[in-house]
């Protein structure tokens, strides 16, 4: 599978499903992120481009596309639309990820109605939640137990962010483990990455035994069988009524 991630910030992809785009890298999983701005209204943007790059590298990512946007002025225009839709042509991703479009942040809320646009032919499309997004109740949920540790070196790879919560001695990295481990109790599981679903298609895995193979004779007889059932219906009465005018 190709999975997408679509971003406005350096470390809003990591928060928001940094987790469970680990599991998929480690399932084999091709991985692409697509970062919006180098986030320059925040430190120097060349710092937090390579803070990227080496969180990219955690998780396992193929690529990291950066949209060269200026911070806070991620645009929703037709212009943004486009170049997420050439991304995707290009790349042709099963799975997209983007923020979610209830948001204090001008950046996300924007870069979330693009994505929206843009991906509306790709089969499965989800929004993540970050530290700023509103009213988000998930229906789709991801254990994250065993990748935690991972998340948290994903996060702290945006070494200049880390400290920048505007809550005094509360890092980051604490905000997301309170979250994945809110979203954990409510799966029951001990920490989850939660998601609200805009498509999501249900795959339906292959629960036949493997060594049986239908007989042609029987093949035959279901043939059979099936013409009958289809004469029956055309020659059997039946009692429901009948109305004519
Ligand atoms: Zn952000």
């Amino acid at each position: 599978m190709k999975i997408l991630a679509i971003g406005s910030h350096p470390d809003d992809i990591e928060y928001g499903c940094g987790g469970t785009l680990i599991r998929f890298a480690e399932q084999g999983h091709e991985v692409y992120l697509f970062v919006a701005t180098c986030g320059n209204f925040g430190g120097s943007p060349e710092i937090r481009k390579q803070e990227q790059l080496n969180a990219a590298e955690i998780i396992g990512a193929k690529e990291v596309i950066f949209g060269d946007y200026i911070d806070t002025q991620v645009p929703m225009n037709q212009e943004l639309i486009q170049r997420l839709e050439n991304e995707i042509n290009r790349i042709k991703p099963d799975l997209i990820f983007t923020h979610y479009p209830d948001d204090t942040h001008q950046d996300h809320r924007n870069l979330s109605t693009c994505a929206k646009s843009a991906t509306r032919f790709v089969k499965d499309f989800l929004f993540f939640e970050g530290p700023t997004t509103q009213n988000f109740n998930p229906n789709i949920y991801v254990d994250v137990e065993e990748v935690i540790t991972k998340k948290q070196a994903l996060l702290s790879a945006h070494y200049s962010q880390v400290e920048k919560t505007n809550i005094k001695d509360v890092a980051i990295t604490r905000f997301m483990e309170s979250t994945a481990s809110f979203r954990g109790i409510k799966g029951r599981v001990k920490f989850a990455e939660g998601f609200v679903a805009v498509r999501y298609f249900l795959d339906i895995p292959d629960n036949k035994p493997a060594d049986i193979e239908v007989p042609e004779k029987f093949e035959e007889l279901i043939a059979k069988e099936i013409k009958e059932v289809k004469k029956d219906n055309f020659t059997k009465q039946t009692k429901v009524k009948q109305k004519t005018f």
